[in-house]
């Protein structure tokens, strides 16, 4: 019988992890602090019982390689940095369920499984001290923008290339870690789910299909001021009127839009006084999908509808594009190997979205066939620290996810 990996043990050792790097308050492992290096010093000691190789590239990311009979690599990523106050989970559950992957796999194999097993601890996921995510595995994908980046600085005005010379990581050579996905063949990463479907489902663990794309928008109606007593009703021009039949239309375009988010988060008027008709109104809309083509359709129906209700109005419409990232759906392939190891470990399986970017969403970019395994999440909350998964689930995930570790691979070898 061929080992297996023993999912108590990391949930030991994400309690040994919270006791060495969280307070009251929660984890305390921002990029780049003492508490982060102390929890690398921690994975570190425990890789060392492993016959890896443990090194750390351009980018600060920690990288331990369980060399196999072929160079081509199977990729389990996570990261050991949180937020401020951050929960127990987000991102180390990746890491030291990776870790008893390893574990697993060089005991069965002897220390030279079929192919190559990397785990890597990608530095800064979460951009909370710079507020700029991903910033790792973005360096290493070759996306991060060097410009932007330079200029980045923390609430005590220290620059980003200053924070990482500090840990021996020389800014501008940065991107010379994308040669760590030179071999890559396949890339997982376990993640709590953060929001609420799978619990709402009443379901352990789910199989993920990509990281939504995002179009944020302003969208300004111009429209003339006039006196709320002298104006009758057919003679205004009513800013405000038009931004609000956007409200329902937005969740009309997100209901037939098969899977897809509308938000307008903010409004404002001007002049914004209670005896004036609003001369100017502008709202913001985030949309997000996990298609491409359905999130051009949804933003172009929400273009289309300000358009008719300005007309409507007698007013004018501008549009002014805040920000935006393209979708990053996962290996088809992969997926469906994800939902075999889960319907194999707990029987039900559901697929899902990610609204939250992930690393995995970087080595997608970068061509790397990928996939995320979810994992639900109590109260649907993260980035807290009343963040919580039942015991018995991280444990069921850990089993799942060492699954698809073994499908990859032998998926992997069939391919090379
Ligand atoms: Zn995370």
């Amino acid at each position: 019988m061929s080992p297996l990996p023993d999912p108590k043990r990391t949930v030991t050792e994400l309690k040994e992890l919270r006791a060495l790097t969280a307070d009251e308050n929660g984890a305390q492992r921002v990029a780049f602090t003492p508490a982060w290096l102390a929890a690398r010093a921690w994975l570190r000691e425990k890789l060392a019982a492993l016959p890896v190789e443990v090194h750390t590239d351009a980018a600060g990311n920690l990288w331990a390689t369980l060399r196999g009979e072929a160079e081509a690599a199977l990729l389990i990523g996570g990261h050991l940095d949180s937020v401020p106050n951050g929960g127990w989970l987000d991102g180390c559950l990746n890491v030291l369920a990776g870790l008893e992957i390893l574990r697993r796999l060089s005991a069965q194999y002897d220390g030279k499984p079929p192919v190559t097993v990397r785990l890597v601890d990608w530095a800064d996921e979460e951009g909370a001290r710079f507020g700029k995510s991903l910033f790792g595995s973005s360096a290493c994908s070759g996306n991060l923008d060097m410009n932007e980046a330079r200029g980045l600085r923390d609430k005590q005005g220290i620059s980003l290339p200053e924070a990482l010379k500090v840990v021996g990581v020389d800014f501008e050579r940065v991107k010379d870690s994308g040669v760590e996905l030179k071999t890559a063949a396949a890339y997982l990463e376990l993640h709590i789910e953060q929001g609420p479907v799978l619990l709402d489902l009443d379901l352990p663990l789910g199989a993920v299909l990509g990281t939504f794309g995002v179009e944020r928008h302003a969208i300004t109606f111009h429209g003339q001021a006039a006196h709320s007593g002298s104006t009758p009703m057919n003679r205004r021009h009513d800013a405000f009127l038009a931004a609000a039949k956007m409200s329902p239309e937005i969740y009309h375009i997100a209901e037939h839009s098969g899977g897809g988010v509308c938000t307008i988060g903010s409004c404002t008027t001007q002049p914004g006084i209670v005896t004036s008709v609003v001369e100017e109104c502008r709202i913001t809309l985030d949309q997000r999908h996990l298609d491409a083509g359905r999130l051009a359709t949804m933003l172009q129906e929400a273009k289309e509808a300000s358009e008719r209700f300005a007309q409507e109005g007698n007013v004018r419409v501008s549009w002014e594009r805040l920000w935006q990232i393209a979708p990053r759906p996962f290996n088809d392939e992969l997926i469906a190997l994800c939902d075999e190891a889960i319907r194999e470990t707990c029987g039900t399986v559901h697929r899902l979205p990610s609204g939250p970017l992930h690393d995995a969403a970087e080595v997608a970019a970068a061509g790397v066939p990928t996939v995320m395994m979810f994992v639900q999440s109590l109260h649907g909350i993260s980035h807290n620290k009343i963040e919580d998964t039942r015991e018995e689930h991280l444990e069921l995930c850990v089993t799942a996810f060492d699954r698809l570790a073994g499908k990859a691979m032998e998926w992997i070898r069939t391919r090379s």
